[in-house]
């Protein structure tokens, strides 16, 4: 299993991060993708790829906090993804709901964000919520189908994820794959098993039965084993396909 998605650095698991590590290993995740959010959690996460061989990191500025993208700002990713630890830049994108940031500084630094990765040659992390079809309009202007691109804990309707995967993304989908109600696993029913990826978003969206605590990367065999159940394939066959998926996209060997 490979958590393409998490934020290890956060201070949730400043009490036992070692631990939450550990018990991701022991139930056989092999690799965990450490997602930045701003400067500061994209240098944690880089440190936390450094610390630990099967940890990779993404660096970026979330859409909440896109009134802190400047060219400094933007130097200091380009310096952090020298590193070879860095596998992605992200998480970047638009996001309408919470409005954290003035909406055309979040387009600014979407749009700088895309060319940043194009320039550097990396993969693309992006967060939209409630703004697919603007964030689709953007990655196809930019030509963001140039790069690998996946939107994490896609929550669109089948027509953004149908355009999604004509250009070529990736969808992400994690706990909320498992929650009650949820339209989440008709909807990837029906998508290309090959476009898909999956994350846990530690430590948010925990997985069915534990919604309402505290994530993290162990959990996420409960999203492997619901995507297995919803296809009726075995846990073996979808681990072996998503693996491969995620090895791809961040063109791990
Ligand atoms: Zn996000
Ligand atoms: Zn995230």
């Amino acid at each position: 299993m490979i958590d393409t998605h998490a934020h290890l650095d956060f201070p949730d698991y400043n009490a036992d991060r070692d631990e939450v590590i550990a018990r991701a290993q022991s139930v056989g995740v092999k690799r965990i993708v450490n997602i930045g959010c701003d400067l500061t959690s994209s240098a944690n996460s880089v440190d936390l790829a450094n610390r630990f061989g099967h940890i990779f990191a993404a660096v970026g500025i979330h859409p909440h906090d896109a009134k802190q993208y400047d060219d400094l700002a933007e130097e200091k990713l380009r310096e952090l993804a020298n590193s070879s630890r860095v596998v992605a830049i992200g998480e970047v994108g638009l996001d309408f709901y919470r409005d954290h940031s003035p909406r055309d500084q979040q387009r600014e630094a979407f749009v700088r964000q895309i060319a940043l990765a194009k320039e550097l040659g990396l993969p693309l992390v992006v967060h939209v919520r409630n703004a697919y079809s603007e964030a689709l309009d953007i990655l196809s202007s930019e030509k963001a189908y140039q790069i690998n691109v996946v939107l994490h804990c896609f929550s669109g309707n089948r027509e953004e994820a149908v355009r999604a995967i004509d250009y070529g993304f990736f969808l992400s989908v994690g706990g909320v794959l498992t929650f009650t109600n949820s339209r989440l696993p008709e909807l990837i029913s029906k998508m290309p098993l090959e476009s898909i990826l999956l994350e846990t978003d530690a430590p948010y969206l925990t997985p069915h039965p534990h919604r309402g605590a505290r994530n993290e990367p162990a959990l996420i065999q409960l999203v492997y084993q619901k995507l297995a159940e919803t296809l009726g394939r075995s846990f073996a066959e979808i681990e072996v396909q998503i693996d491969r998926n995620a090895e791809t996209f961040f063109e791990f060997e």
